[in-house]
């Protein structure tokens, strides 16, 4: 199928014709990320790798710091830092980048920083309703390009092929060496990268991270979209670490963090609370046969559609009157599926992320104040709830993060 270009200066390729990729560049850097605590004990042999992270972290999230510097954040000494650094440099991760400029006594030391330019990282979101998106980022996070090809009713290989296509468009539009490509998959996605069910696409037992990896050359990271979104959303965009991120689109999925670690859960699909009964009043029918699952409440195309049909049958439709009852008893069912993991895990913070038309403002407040008037305030009083700050680009830009964590322990 045919990838077609759109010229740079093009802000937003909206919609393309079913099977066309387009592109365009657009330059927004996010705030350098934050610690990710590794979720497995670091034993004696791992030792120097945990070092090096260590190193390379600091640099990552500060730049420009001496060897000095580095061995005084990280407590390691200064032969070590030494050591690993001349390593790094070795590795092009690592470059000098120059004497520091101040007036203390003696010879200046040399800054270091992390080679940002040297290497880029491809993002994929295959999440949204028909349509898969990706782009280049350096290693800063920055978008440098974008592609997006419209997926349409397109379901198994075919999507399967979609994704090929769309990643050839960037592999093609990279300027340097490949660290990774992130992929932020709908559906249940096991630590080995096997899509094992996401019926949207069709697709179950997948092995999308081992079919990449083959067909580009390149390590390739397959997650799941909520997990990347919650990742991105604590790497940069300044979550706590004891958060819940809650996806809403064509489906609903949450990602959890507990102490900086991503759960995952018995059998990989810790989070997906899309289809767990709300309540006991009943409720739509859900696609997965049960009756009120959350889904039914909160995703996109319910919202949409209920909303719709509202307005129709309004002699005056206004959004006092018509839309936002709608929006509330949304954010109500929401509060009243959050209030026992809230409660359970005693969580700081809830992020929502989807369409601010609908998810911000009544949907929220109810959700919030339903959350409050479900759990013990005082156990409980610090928690808030917000959107996100990281936009469409949420889970792209998690994607990243689960790149740079794989390959260079930062994030
Ligand atoms: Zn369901």
């Amino acid at each position: 199928m045919p990838v077609t270009q759109v010229p740079p200066q093009d802000p937003a390729p909206a919609q393309f014709p079913a099977g066309k990729a387009a592109l365009n560049a657009k330059a927004e850097g996010f705030r350098y990320g934050r610690i990710l605590r590794p979720s497995t004990k670091v034993l004696p042999e791992d030792v120097r790798g945990h070092n090096r992270s260590l190193v390379l972290q600091t640099l990552y999230r500060e730049s420009r710091l001496s060897r000095a510097d580095i061995a005084r954040r990280t407590r390691l000494t200064r032969v070590t830092v030494s050591d690993l650094v001349a390593d790094l440099i070795a590795e092009g991760l690592v470059i000098e980048i120059g004497p520091r400029a101040d007036a203390r006594p003696g010879k200046p030391a040399t800054l270091l920083d992390i080679d940002r330019g040297a290497s880029q990282i491809i993002g994929l979101d295959l999440s949204e309703f028909r349509i898969f998106r990706g782009a280049v980022l350096d290693l800063d996070g920055k978008i440098l390009e974008r592609a997006e090809i419209v997926v349409g009713a397109a379901t198994g290989t075919e999507a399967t092929a979609m994704v090929f296509e769309l990643t050839e468009a960037l592999v093609a539009r990279t300027t340097a060496p490949i660290l990774g490509i992130g992929v932020g998959s709908p559906g249940v996605v096991n630590p080995s990268g096997v899509v094992v069910s996401a019926p949207n696409l069709g697709w179950s037992d997948l092995p999308l991270q081992a079919t990449l990896a083959d067909r580009f050359g390149f390590p390739v990271i397959v997650g799941n979209d909520a997990r990347a979104a919650a990742l991105a959303e604590h790497s940069f965009g300044g979550a706590d670490s004891d958060m819940m991120l809650i996806k809403v689109g064509h489906g609903v999925g949450s990602g959890l963090l507990l102490h900086g670690s991503l759960l995952l859960g018995s059998s990989d699909a810790a989070g997906e609370i899309g289809h767990v009964v709300v309540g006991t009043d009943g409720g739509d029918a859900c696609a997965c046969g049960k009756r009120g699952c959350l889904e039914t409440w909160l995703a996109v195309p319910r919202l949409a559609a209920r909303i719709a049909a509202a307005e129709a049958a309004a002699e005056h439709p206004s959004f006092h009157d018509v839309v936002e009852p709608i929006l509330r008893d949304a954010g109500r069912h929401l509060g009243i599926a959050l209030a026992p993991v809230v409660g359970a895990l005693n969580l700081a913070e809830i992020v929502l992320s989807g369409p601010t038309r609908f998810l911000e403002g009544p949907l929220a407040d109810e959700a919030i104040s339903t959350l409050r008037e479900r759990t013990m305030t005082e156990l409980h009083s610090g928690l808030t709830l917000r959107m996100t700050t990281l936009g469409d680009d949420i889970v792209i830009r998690g994607a990243a993060v689960m790149v740079l964590f794989e390959r260079l322990g930062v994030s």
